[in-house]
């Protein structure tokens, strides 16, 4: 059987538009060429146990500084400072290796809320250490009731002491077996959203107990039990009854790059099935003379194209802070997400039953794929919100500036 073509995990055409810059240009090249010598980190982490081989990861993209722009203090050129930057990140890195984008996006997520709301002091705890890859975070917001229902959460902070004591649990926490601080949206005052706090709580607070959780896709998920868990007052963070606005400040911006990080997968899963469908023998030809087949590739290509537009605008709206970039970064995660679903089943489809052989590309990625559609907005919840907004075709020129190179507002 071919080995696998080596192409550039994104799609030069789409970075030469004027939504991308010189800089978006070179960070894209570069990730592609480090990844591309990552091959023994893959093999390792791949075959690792998930706490292993995150932290290990973790600690590789710190040490190469693709988690740079974690730090305020770190140039404004730094790799993923802005919205276009990181969606292109977290693309090459899904297309790379799936943990990699795991370990990348989720020390992102976390260190985010830090960066945009974090007092003075709290950021010079925690993010340095957090872009070196030496200090891991999680973030803490889904509960086994409360989840796209996010003000439904119950995990109680009452005072006590001069500070908060933690009650309740939060589920499905990604790196939650390995984190060292996790962000902790906790319920402070009355029921509803503005009843919430976000909370920086270490993870060797006495009355903080992790729990693994085995997902199809495996990772260092845990659920978190926090029992008379006392955190100082000074672990508030966003201020009190500010716990809704980090979140969905949050969210509204990460939705795009797990729409950027669909895309990868699903390049990587459509490469995949090109290289099987010219290589392989049917029929005195190859499956690539099919037209059924054909037409499936094409299709792929189409709605890549289309993915990779819609990520391209919604960053670019967020980079430049214009008003509706969060309805734009919701349509792009659900088209992103979804067809990138249908992509992945279409490779295994065309592969055939190789497709499916335990840790192969496809059998990786069709199990990897399917998470993308639940979390940081269910498909469901994201055309509820679209919906909300249909007819307002609000025009941005006042508020984009016309060159890509202007000032932004990234992560
Ligand atoms: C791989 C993975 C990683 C995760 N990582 C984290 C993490 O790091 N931190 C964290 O806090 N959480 C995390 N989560 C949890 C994730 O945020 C939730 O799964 C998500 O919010 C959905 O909540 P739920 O699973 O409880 O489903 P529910 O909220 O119960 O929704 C189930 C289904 O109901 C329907 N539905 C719900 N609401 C609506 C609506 N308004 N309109 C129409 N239909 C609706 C949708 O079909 C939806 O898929 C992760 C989940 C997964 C799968």
């Amino acid at each position: 059987m071919r080995t696998e073509v080596r192409r550039p995990a994104f799609d030069p055409g789409i970075l030469a538009l004027p939504f991308y810059d010189r800089t978006h240009r070179a960070i894209a090249e570069s990730v592609d060429e480090w990844c591309a010598e990552q091959g023994e980190l893959w093999v390792r982490a791949r075959t690792a146990a998930p706490d292993l081989s995150g932290t290990s990861i973790i600690r590789e993209l710190g040490a190469a500084g693709w988690l740079a722009a974690l730090d305020p203090a770190a140039a404004a050129s730094a790799p993923g400072s802005d919205w276009r930057g990181l969606c292109l990140m977290r693309e090459i890195l899904a297309y790379s290796e799936d943990l990699a984008d795991y370990a990348f996006s989720v020390q992102a997520l976390a260190a985010t809320p830090i960066r945009r709301h974090g007092s003075p002091d709290q950021q010079v705890r925690w993010l340095p250490p957090m872009a070196r890859g030496e200090v891991i975070g999680a973030f803490a917001l889904s509960e086994d009731q409360a989840g796209s229902d996010v003000a439904a959460i119950e995990l109680r902070a009452e005072t006590h002491s001069g500070g908060y004591l933690l009650n309740g649990h939060k589920a499905w926490i990604a790196n939650g077996t390995l984190a060292d601080v996790f962000c902790v949206i906790a319920r402070t005052g009355g029921p509803g959203a503005f009843g919430l706090t976000a909370f920086l709580v270490p993870s060797g607070t006495p009355g903080l107990r992790t729990q693994p959780i085995d997902m199809v896709a495996p990772r260092a998920f845990a659920r978190v039990e926090f029992a008379d868990c006392h955190v100082p007052a000074d672990a508030v963070l966003g201020g009190l009854g500010g716990g809704f606005i980090v979140t969905m400040d949050l969210l509204e911006r990460f939705r795009m790059t797990v729409g950027a990080a669909a895309i990868g997968f699903a390049r990587r899963a459509a490469d995949a099935a090109l290289d099987h469908a010219r290589d392989r023998k049917a029929y005195g030809g190859t499956l690539f003379d099919l037209p059924t087949v054909r037409a499936s590739l094409a299709d792929a290509e189409v709605a890549l194209n289309a993915a990779a537009l819609l990520v391209a605008r919604a960053a670019w709206d967020a980079d430049h802070n214009a008003p509706h970039f969060a309805r734009q970064a919701g349509i792009a995660k659900l088209y992103a997400t979804e067809n990138a679903q249908h992509i992945v089943d279409t490779a295994v489809q065309i592969r055939g039953a190789s497709a499916l052989v335990k840790d192969s590309v496809t059998e990786r990625l069709y199990r990897q794929i399917r998470s993308l559609r639940l979390y940081e907005g269910a498909s469901e919840v994201l055309r509820a919100t679209i919906a909300e907004t249909l007819g307002h075709r609000t025009a941005s020129a006042g508020t984009v500036p016309a060159e890509s190179g202007a000032a932004h507002a990234g992560p």
